[in-house]
């Protein structure tokens, strides 16, 4: 695996890579299982495959945890080569963002809910790093992870808005054997919270079986998922559930529904969500009378 922090070096590498499909794993660094699945799967996909490590400034807001990021350079140059990266771009801020941009991208679909709401600027700052990640290593595929279904949905529009020449591809939560899912933040994580954080899943899986089990009443659903959560120390950020992936209200729950959760911690702010498809064959309804 070759190591690059410029464009220039970027550059060089992938114009030897002739007519080669390639695949991309845009991330922030401080890698764990869920960051290796998508490289594997990108390896699977592609006959060269290009990650970042890139904490990227323009997507945290004034009073978030930019400085308190965690970081592992050498850790994750190990861990991306044995998942089989080819091409590992480290750049600095200064790299990405040389001087202030003429023209701004905002997001302004599927944004006014869940963390586009409660991180204002949130997804304009990915967007923007991703169109500069993109043009730079120009992918055939990039890989994002289930776990920030927003963004997932968020990207793709506009991948398919401006007619970006990538395509995206989603690889399934990767999650710690208790159900907390893999983050880089859960190292922030006090002792007793990383013991309690499993709840969350907890919480998620029963506000899904009620769907599942036929109930179509948002606020029962959302119940189910509070009194799970009732006895512990987290603080609820937001929990919600919409249509997926277009995040409205849910008018029809035989369509994919998600559920979203984010709670904040001492020092980490984690989220979760769980996709239901109730007329994928999932449901376990028995009868009309279930809420
Ligand atoms: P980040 O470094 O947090 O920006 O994440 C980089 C990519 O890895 C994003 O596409 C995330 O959705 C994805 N990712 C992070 N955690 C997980 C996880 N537990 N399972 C699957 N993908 C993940």
């Amino acid at each position: 695996m070759q190591v690059v922090r410029s464009k220039r070096a970027l550059k060089a590498i992938l114009s030897q890579q002739v007519n080669k499909i390639i695949g991309f794993v845009p991330t922030m660094g401080y890698l764990h299982e869920g960051h290796l699945a998508l490289m594997k799967k990108a390896r699977l996909e592609n006959e060269f495959v290009v990650a970042s490590v890139f904490v990227n400034p323009t997507q945290f807001g004034p009073s978030e945890d930019l400085e308190a990021y965690p970081r592992d350079e050498e850790k994750d140059q190990k861990q991306s080569e044995r998942a089989g990266v080819d091409l590992l771009f480290i750049p600095s801020v200064e790299e990405i963002y040389p001087k202030d941009v003429s023209a701004q991208i905002k997001a302004v679909q599927a944004v006014d809910v869940l963390d586009g709401k409660a991180r204002p600027g949130h997804f304009d700052g990915v967007l923007t790093v991703l169109l500069k990640l993109f043009m730079l290593v120009q992918p055939d595929r990039a890989y994002f992870g289930q776990k920030d279904a927003q963004q997932v949905a968020v990207v793709q529009n506009f991948v398919s808005d401006y007619f970006l020449p990538v395509n995206i591809r989603v690889v399934e939560t990767v999650r710690e054997p208790d159900g907390l899912a893999k983050s880089s933040r859960n190292v922030n994580l006090l002792e007793e919270e990383r013991k309690e954080a499993p709840v969350i899943h907890q919480a998620l899986l029963a506000g899904k079986a009620r769907i599942l089990d036929g109930c179509q009443n948002e606020k029962e659903i959302l119940d189910a998922v509070r009194e799970v959560l009732r006895a512990a120390t987290l603080k609820l950020d937001y929990l919600a559930l919409y249509s997926y992936p277009d995040f409205k209200p849910v008018t029809d729950f035989t369509k994919p529904i998600i559920l979203a959760i984010a709670v904040q911690y001492e020092k980490a702010r984690l989220i979760d969500n769980e996709i239901v498809r109730v007329s994928g064959g999932e449901t376990n309804a028995t009868n009309d009378d279930v809420c």
